[in-house]
């Protein structure tokens, strides 16, 4: 049997090692099991058709129904359009590649690619053959390439052209990696062969197969897998099950979530390489919605130009691309444009007002992580508070909202695990679980800090809920800054900082402190051209935020240090900061 706990039936056998699986009568692992407890007693069975939920059935669906359906590819040298129809049998027939490649029955399928139809084919053939698509994070160090491909065991790595620069130079450092495929996306050169490993063009090896039928009995087997960008430490794996997925396309799908519908033209900003597109990959195709795919080119007035030539109904990128891209908009015809759903950091909330100002449709906030599939919760606004005035709307957008059908949600406190009251104000750690949430992670010893006992996921996002059930997010649990027994957002007091317009960027840490454990210290980033105090920074804060939270000290640096997905790195800081004594301290 391999590490995924795949045997020769088929059957996943992960899962039971996890305490959930164990038939404890919390309320998650009770909800888990309740099948198993009904199996004993035939009166309660229902009488419905037992199908397995397996990805076949979206890529079926998706060939009958819709095969007119287009998939549009920004590429390098112009706009590639195919029907569903072609892209099913491209699909079909990349299955009888890996057969070719004589790769294992249950292989894990690498891929270092855009967001093109070509990853599209990827996502379904890998599954739909009962193997594993392992998509690779683009964005991580080197480093960490090397140790996801080595760890997840990866025998094929499928590279677009333009990317073959960023791998080659790793070939040498993966150890189970037998071919690599190239896909041809219109730039880049392809150095010869290093020794010992086959590379392969796509369209040669395509020309060459033989299609092949899809069909995945057991809904429990892994179909895909992905590594977290890893803040601290070595990323960890989260491997999906054809079941979790299924079911998290169908909440993607549902109406109160994003809603994707045959009707839309949808365009995931949001990368294939990572968290799944949002689920939007795999909605698309179960809806037959139109896709659009940018490829390499997510430069704002690119992205503009596809929402309004393509007719875009449904856009989903991080703030980044959103505030980059909003400029670009004016005078544009975006009357198709119904959603812009954003997520993976805070929204602030003046852009969503941006949007809504620009456009009249204000940013849809989701929120999730790898390990949640990754949509959780989404930021929409009940039809009872809809007649509030604009300002607490907004207000209410700025929140990560109200977790998704299938998801289950409890903020705790630290100490105790009691429940927070749902005031909006009293923090603790938001913990998931449902069935498209990891219940462990792959092969990796750290996954006891993540789960708890009872099976809940710990997001290590710190959380208040409102009376309504709209969850906000204030910081991450090893970002918070704990003074006398008291958490202060670290995320709150960079929002306020980085509102002063000498400020270009602002990371707030807590550094030791002699009476209260820690106390706040601001690192602040001064905007090109200006000059800045800390009594400025300081008297600005006045009156913004509780008497109490006001930093000790304030530091000036030239850049806040990143991960390797853009997030601020918090932990670099903290390092550099440890010796650092407070004023009031010396
Ligand atoms: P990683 O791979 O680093 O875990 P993920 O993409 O899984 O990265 O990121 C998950 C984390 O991103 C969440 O735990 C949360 O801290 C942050 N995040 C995601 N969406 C939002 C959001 N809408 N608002 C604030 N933070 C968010």
């Amino acid at each position: 049997m391999s590490r995924l706990g795949l045997d020769r039936a088929g059957a996943s056998t992960w899962r039971s090692s996890h305490p959930a699986a164990t038939g404890s009568e919390s309320y998650a692992a009770g909800r888990c099991h309740s099948r198993v407890a009904e199996e004993e007693d035939p009166i309660v069975q229902g009488l419905m058709q037992d199908t397995p939920l397996t990805l076949p059935h979206f890529f079926h669906r998706a060939e009958r129904l819709f095969p007119d359906k287009e998939i549009v590819t920004a590429t390098a040298v112009g706009r590639e359009r195919r029907t569903y129809g072609e892209w099913a049998e491209r699909t079909r027939r990349l299955g009888g590649v890996f057969d070719d490649l004589g790769l294992s029955e249950d292989a894990r399928i690498g891929t270092f690619g855009w967001n093109t139809a070509r990853h599209l084919e990827l996502y379904f053939a890998a599954p739909c053959t009962g193997r594993v698509l392992h998509t690779l994070n683009i964005r991580l160090f080197p480093e960490q390439v090397t140790y996801i491909v080595n760890h997840a065991e990866d025998e094929v790595i499928f590279v677009d052209r333009s990317l073959v620069g960023l791998l080659w130079p790793l070939l040498d450092t993966f150890e189970t990696v037998r071919h690599v495929v190239v896909m041809d996306d219109g730039k880049g050169d392809v150095p010869s062969p290093d020794g010992g490993r086959a590379v392969h063009a796509s369209a040669a090896l395509l020309g060459a197969a033989a299609p092949v039928a899809f069909d995945v009995r057991d809904e429990n087997r892994a179909a895909s897998m992905c590594y977290t960008s890893g803040t601290t430490g070595n990323p960890k794996g989260v491997v999906y099950s054809h079941r979790s997925t299924w079911l998290h396309t169908v909440g993607v799908m549902t109406a109160d979530s994003l809603g994707v519908s045959e009707q839309d033209v949808i365009l995931p900003v949001v990368p294939m390489f990572h968290a799944n597109a949002w689920g939007l990959a795999h909605a698309s195709v179960a809806a037959g919605a139109g896709l659009v795919m940018p490829g390499p080119d997510l430069s704002p007035p690119a992205i503009a130009e596809l929402i309004e030539s393509e007719k875009v109904t449904v856009a989903a990128g991080v703030p980044t691309i959103w505030m980059g891209v909003l400029p670009e908009l004016a005078g544009r015809d975006l009357s198709a444009l119904r959603a812009i759903p954003c997520g993976g950091s805070a929204v602030p909330r003046s852009l969503s007002e941006g949007y809504r100002e620009a456009t009249g449709l204000p940013i849809l906030q989701a929120w999730g992580m790898t390990e949640t599939s990754p949509v959780a919760s989404i930021g929409k606004i009940k039809s009872t508070l809809a007649d509030q005035d604009e300002d607490t709307l907004a207000d209410l957008r700025s929140t990560q909202g109200l977790v998704s059908i299938g998801v289950d949600f409890r903020i705790v406190t630290q100490e105790t695990t009691d429940e927070v009251p749902w005031d909006g104000e009293s923090r603790g750690e938001l913990q998931v679980s449902g069935p498209w949430i990891a219940a462990t992670y792959y092969d990796d010893e750290r996954a006891g800090e993540s789960f708890t006992e009872d099976g809940w996921l710990r997001t290590g996002d710190v959380a208040t809920v409102t009376a309504e059930g709209y969850i906000r997010l204030v910081d991450r649990t090893k970002d918070v800054v704990k003074s006398g027994g008291e958490w202060i957002s670290s995320v709150e007091l960079e929002n306020e900082i980085m509102g002063h317009h000498k400020v270009a960027e602002a990371a707030v840490i807590g550094v030791n402190h002699p009476k209260w454990g820690e106390r706040p210290l601001a690192c602040v980033v001064i905007a090109p051209g200006e000059t800045l105090t800390k009594d400025e920074v300081l008297g600005y804060l006045d009156g913004r935020i509780a008497k109490w939270w006001t930093p000790d000290d304030v530091v000036f640096i030239d850049e806040v240090p990143k991960t390797s997905v853009g997030k601020f790195s918090k932990k670099d800081l903290r390092t550099r900061f440890a010796d650092h004594v407070l004023p009031d301290t010396e």
